[in-house]
């Protein structure tokens, strides 16, 4: 297939290909379709590495739903985080009372997701779940789980699929390991 026979130079590994992703998503759209079976939800994504995977996951969900955008910085154009989670764009709907399922890309240290947890609860939704494609447990520096997880990866800094390296690679259809000269310039 076509997924496994591109190669991308900048890539020193390909972690999961197109159908890989394709078939985890089927299964986290089909799971979540049970757990909220009579109910509707409020899906949020989180800009912009999270874009991909929600486009894809909303169709594998068969309950009615609403989705929303919000874009939140944690990450400049490094691959370490700045700690320091600052909301770009809110969301435009209320929450109060909604089923509200938060969309990631992927769960690191943690740090983005527990504030955006805090935020959100703050808004008094009937319930708060999250759903991130990828977990990299190893890395975490507070105490949040994922309700829903695609992949857990090990520590290694990942692109494509949303995911991006100084907003280059988001458009890849598989995610791959970065080769470190990418971001060490050498
Ligand atoms: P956390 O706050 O959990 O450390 O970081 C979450 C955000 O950091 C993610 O939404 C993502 O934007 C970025 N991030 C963390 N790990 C990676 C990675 O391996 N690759 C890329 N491209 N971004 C990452
Ligand atoms: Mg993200
Ligand atoms: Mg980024």
């Amino acid at each position: 297939m076509f997924g496994r026979r591109i190669t991308v130079k900048e890539l020193a590994e390909i972690l999961l290909t197109p159908e890989d992703i394709a078939r985890r998503v089927q299964e986290l759209g089909a799971e979540i379709t049970r757990d909220y079976q009579g109910k509707e939800l409020v899906v949020i994504g989180i800009l912009k590495g999270a874009l991909p995977f929600m486009a894809d996951l909303i169709r594998q969900i068969k309950v009615p739903l609403r989705y929303d955008l919000m874009a939140v910085s944690s990450y400049g154009d490094s691959t370490r985080t700045s700690g320091a989670v600052q909301i770009l764009k809110d969301i435009e709907m209320g929450l109060e009372d909604q089923h509200v399922l938060v969309v990631e890309d992927i769960i690191d240290t943690g740090l983005t997701l527990k504030y955006l947890v805090s935020n959100l609860q703050a808004r008094c939704p009937a319930s708060l779940k999250i759903c991130t494609l990828l977990d990299k447990p190893s890395r975490r520096e507070v105490d949040i789980h994922p309700d829903y997880n695609g992949f857990v990866i090990p520590d290694h800094f990942v692109v494509g699929y949303g995911l991006d390296y100084a907003e280059r690679f988001r458009e890849l259809p598989m995610i791959g390991i970065l080769k470190p000269e990418v971001y060490t310039g050498k």
